[in-house]
């Protein structure tokens, strides 16, 4: 059973169909996102005076469930499914949301929804563990392996914008979700064959394989788990849209998506339990590495709680009032992933580099960096007002600006993050603390959906003015870089305790 494990370019050779597999399934998650706040503030909802605000209520209710899920997920593949079932049955669930996203329904819309959310909980945080699963501890290309990794993911959330958001925008939304699915499924397939191939060695198998032959009411417990994550989609739905949708249907005004609300922090409750009670239960060393991670966790929420607003409230700036060259708003979604794919692999090199000279800088303090640069973008967003023309447009080149300072920031937090997070868990929690990770970006969501919201500009879309929403932005973005500013402060002033 002790099988070697096939090597290619210096690394295991399973890293890179996990890349290929993630590469297709980042596809389709940044494919439907370049399209998502267009789609509902121009499509579904434009003769609503409030669009905007219900727009940013819906993303931020998906993206914090998207990213709430992966911690049941993650905890699922450790304790029953191993990486290879949960990210295969995850992948299924992924690509038929993104196909009945094709449909044209408000119903299909939020089943859709539903389907991504309880998918990517199954698929994103074991994709990663199981890239970390193939290096031993204290293996030094760990932290190469995820920057090979990031790239995939990278290369995915470049190309899909650019594709889906001509689609979209040329041929019509449904064109654009409709490849997004068909990228998913691609990742389903290289992910196969992986398996098939036999690739992944002894990695990713179930902890206890006959556990998962038990019958339960006469059904094997492996087949229990895709009938109750195929169940929860209707339920996630119906929060959705008895959440975010009686808005329009019964008319209530200033709603504030409660039901999503009360919805995570129910999840939230249950995590903090299982965290405190793993925290007891291990030992010193263990305890303290855990707590370094779920500080880390914190300072990474400030920092996408700003980033993730370009699928947002910066999409619809790039579509009002930027002056776009080439490329459409939902396209422009693809700049951060094109930067992180120039300067990944030279940002890995500057880290080993400093490790020789013992100058490589420690964690807490990549992530202050990483804060500052977020906050420095927003101000350049703020000071693009200064430029604007007549007709409220400013140049595209603050644009590029602004999201080259987001992909730096992000380099200096996002792929350190997920390679310490497999290093420094206790290796039967792994895919539950790469939930927890992940659970950054849910918590998030919750400040993206707030801050959409005091970015909302009224009026439908036929009545938008473009003066009034560029001075709704800069304004909001000058608030913005304020805040993250003083998070970078404090988070500079904590490093070196946290270093300790
Ligand atoms: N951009 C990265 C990805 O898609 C990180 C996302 C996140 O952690 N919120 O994987």
């Amino acid at each position: 059973r002790e099988m070697e494990t096939p090597q290619f370019l210096g690394h295991p050779k399973g890293l890179f169909y996990l890349f290929f597999a993630e590469l297709w399934e980042r596809f389709s998650f940044y494919g439907m996102r370049a399209l998502l706040m267009v789609y509902m503030t121009e499509e579904v909802y434009r003769s609503l005076v409030d669009r905007d605000t219900i727009a940013a209520t819906i993303y931020a209710a998906y993206g914090a469930l998207v990213y709430a899920t992966p911690v049941l997920g993650g905890m699922l593949a450790d304790r029953l499914l191993g990486y290879r079932r949960a990210i295969m049955l995850g992948g299924v669930l992924m690509a038929l949301g993104h196909f009945v996203l094709a449909i044209d329904d408000q119903i299909a819309f939020f089943l859709a929804l539903a389907l991504i959310i309880v998918g990517n909980g199954l698929f994103k945080p074991n994709i990663s563990s199981f890239v970390g699963s193939l290096y031993e501890q204290g293996d030094p290309r760990r932290d190469s392996g995820f920057t090979i990794f990031y790239m995939g993911i990278n290369i995915g959330a470049f190309v899909a914008p650019l594709l889906c958001g001509w689609l979209g925008f040329s041929y019509g939304w449904h064109y654009g979700f409709g490849a997004a699915g068909i990228g998913m499924l691609a990742g389903v397939i290289v992910f196969y064959s992986g398996i098939k191939g036999g690739i992944f060695g002894v990695h990713g198998h179930a902890p206890n394989e006959d556990q998962l032959e038990v019958k339960i009411s006469g059904l094997k417990i492996k087949n229990w788990v895709p009938l109750i994550a195929f169940a929860l989609v209707p339920f996630i739905a119906l929060i959705m849209y008895y959440g975010e949708l009686y808005l329009p249907i019964v008319g209530k005004v200033n709603y504030e998506g409660q039901v999503v609300e009360y919805a995570f922090y129910l999840i939230l409750i249950v995590i903090l339990g299982v965290i405190v009670r793993t925290m007891t239960s291990a030992s010193k060393v263990e305890r303290q590495q855990l707590l370094v991670i779920v500080l880390l966790t914190m300072f990474m929420t400030m920092f996408w709680g700003g980033y993730e607003l370009s699928g947002s409230t910066l999409t619809l700036f790039a579509l009002r009032n930027v002056e776009m060259i080439g490329i459409n708003a939902s396209q422009a979604n693809s700049i951060t992933g094109l930067y992180i794919i120039m300067m990944a692999v030279l940002f890995s090199w500057i880290w080993v580099k400093l490790s020789a000279v013992k100058a490589n800088p420690y964690t807490p303090f990549k992530f202050a960096f990483g804060l500052l640069l977020l906050g420095a973008g927003f101000a350049v967003f703020a000071w693009s007002g200064s430029f604007a023309n007549d007709a409220g447009k400013v140049p595209m080149l603050f644009l590029m600006l602004g999201y080259l300072m987001f992909s730096t920031g992000e380099l200096f937090m996002s792929p350190v993050g997920l390679s310490k997070v497999t290093e420094l868990s206790p290796k039967k929690v792994v895919g539950f603390m790469m939930g927890v990770w992940f659970l950054s970006s849910a918590f998030a969501f919750r400040i993206v959906g707030a801050v959409g919201k005091l970015l909302a500009v009224g009026g439908s879309a036929d009545e938008i003015n473009a003066q009034a929403s560029l001075a709704v932005y800069t304004e909001g973005f000058e608030s913005i870089a304020f805040v993250v500013l003083s998070c970078a402060a404090l988070a500079f002033v904590l490093a070196p305790l946290m270093k300790k």
